[in-house]
């Protein structure tokens, strides 16, 4: 096997940049470069040099043994100082290495899962904590990564496992008239599992929107000040307001962070009759994200009646309070009632996450729903009595291996390729 190396650090100038090296020669490279190396996960301070002796950079040495690193193979890392000239001399003193070549994006976190340092779960859930911008998409992507996904998987699977030998143990001894009824066991121990699938299920699409953000639209006639109101709640100039109605004539989007969340706000089309056919279809978009955004929050002139239908959670407003002098309106122009605002967005989002689930890919959710198909199906079979639990336990067969799909146990090589395909170099 080949081995890789690769800038593990953001390109560019810094204080430090490092470079990762992973595989049989590792070590055998440290050695080229640095003479003698530290024993493992030790730093120390070395002179590296290219093969005529000329001193590239003095650097940190940090080795890794096999079974003990991150990708399960002799590793060292190389911390330089950031500059561009010392890296390229350093990369390119590798790449003249016999068996060495630049590592591919996600390479390293490959040979993680080869090595099975990693399961599948934790590789989608480190993609997910090095894109991760809020404080809510760190947490579950941590939790993730520490493994939380992959233990209720194994737990579940032992379960299985359990509930699929009581039933082959049953048709094994049919003959010998082993007076046990395993049906209750096993009944028990598969509802178990299913429950804890239908709760994960539940919670994916808070989990979804921990990951990807949630859609807060902003509607309202034109000219009752939701530019404005996007403005203030964002803090910066995103969205053009003006006095002439009509000129919001698509969808603005500024992503914000609220209580730690992401968020999308959405300054759409002022809704009214238009003659304007490019103002109509702006109208009609904004009808329909409106209508798929997470929460709303209307925002009314006085004797105004919400135009779309108001959903649970969905947040109305007056607007210009400076002008009505209301005190329970809000004002973008003073500020009134806009901290007020956003807390009461970040309450109503907050109690939308607290039953998220672990799960938060389109690959998990499928895993889920088949895996609970096949309950489904065994706890049918189980009901029809003692002949039909050969199907029953292939049933239960067949969850285990859908959900050990999930952490890469089987079934996934096609799937490799699309997941870290979004995996950045050095990682
Ligand atoms: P939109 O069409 O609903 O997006 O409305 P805009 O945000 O473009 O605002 C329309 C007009 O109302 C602009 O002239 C704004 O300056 C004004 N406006 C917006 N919010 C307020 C407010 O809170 N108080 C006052 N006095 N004027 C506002």
């Amino acid at each position: 096997m080949d081995t890789i190396f690769a800038l593990a650090t953001a390109n560019g100038k810094a204080g430090v940049a490092v470079v990762r090296v992973s595989g049989p020669d590792a070590f055998s490279a440290a050695e080229a470069l640095a003479g003698d190396i530290p024993a493992p996960r030790r730093a120390a301070l070395r002179k590296l040099r290219d093969p005529s002796g000329a001193v590239l950079d003095e650097a940190l040495v940090l080795c890794f043994a096999s079974g003990a690193s991150f990708t399960g193979e002799p590793v060292v890392e190389f911390h330089l100082h950031g500059s561009v000239a010392i890296l390229r001399s350093v990369l390119r003193v590798l790449a003249d290495l016999p068996g060495f070549r630049m590592a591919d994006p996600g390479e390293f976190t490959r040979r993680a899962l080869d090595h099975d340092r990693l399961d599948l779960t934790q590789v989608e859930a480190l993609a997910d904590l090095i894109e991760a911008e809020t404080e809510s998409q760190r947490v579950l992507a941590m939790t993730v990564f520490s493994g939380a996904l992959g233990r209720m998987v194994e737990d579940w699977r032992a379960e299985l496992i359990a509930a699929a030998s009581l039933l082959e143990v049953t048709i094994d001894f049919a003959d010998e008239e082993v007076p046990v009824d395993v049906s209750d066991d096993v009944r028990a121990g598969l509802l178990r599992v299913r429950a804890d699938l239908d709760r994960q299920l539940s919670g994916m699409s808070a989990a979804e929107r921990i990951r990807s953000g949630f859609e807060v639209a902003i509607v309202g006639r034109p000219n009752v000040g939701k530019s404005s109101l996007l403005n203030a709640l964002a803090g910066r100039d995103a969205a053009i307001t003006s006095e002439h109605a009509g000129t919001t004539r698509d969808v603005i989007e500024v992503r914000m962070e609220i209580v730690g969340l992401p968020v999308t706000l959405l300054d759409t089309a002022g809704l009214r009759e238009a003659e304007d056919p490019v103002e109509r279809l702006g109208i009609a978009r904004a009808r329909d994200r409106a209508d798929t955004a997470d929460l709303r929050v209307f925002l009314l002139a006085e004797g105004d009646e919400p135009e779309l239908e108001v959903r649970p959670g969905d947040l109305i407003r007056q607007s210009k309070a400076d002008l009505s002098g209301d005190p329970q309106a809000i004002s973008s122009l003073t500020g009134q009632g806009i901290e007020q605002l956003l807390t009461d967005l970040g309450t109503t989002l907050s109690e939308r996450v607290q039953r998220s689930s672990l799960a938060t890919r389109e690959r998990h959710r499928v895993a889920f729903l088949e895996g609970r198909d096949c309950l489904d199906a065994a706890l049918r079979l189980l009901d029809l009595g003692p002949e039909r639990y050969d199907v029953a336990s292939e049933e239960v067969r067949v969850a285990i291996r859908r959900l050990e799909a999930l952490i890469g146990r089987v079934d996934v090589e096609n799937l490799l390729d699309h997941i870290f395909a979004s995996f950045c170099l050095g990682k």
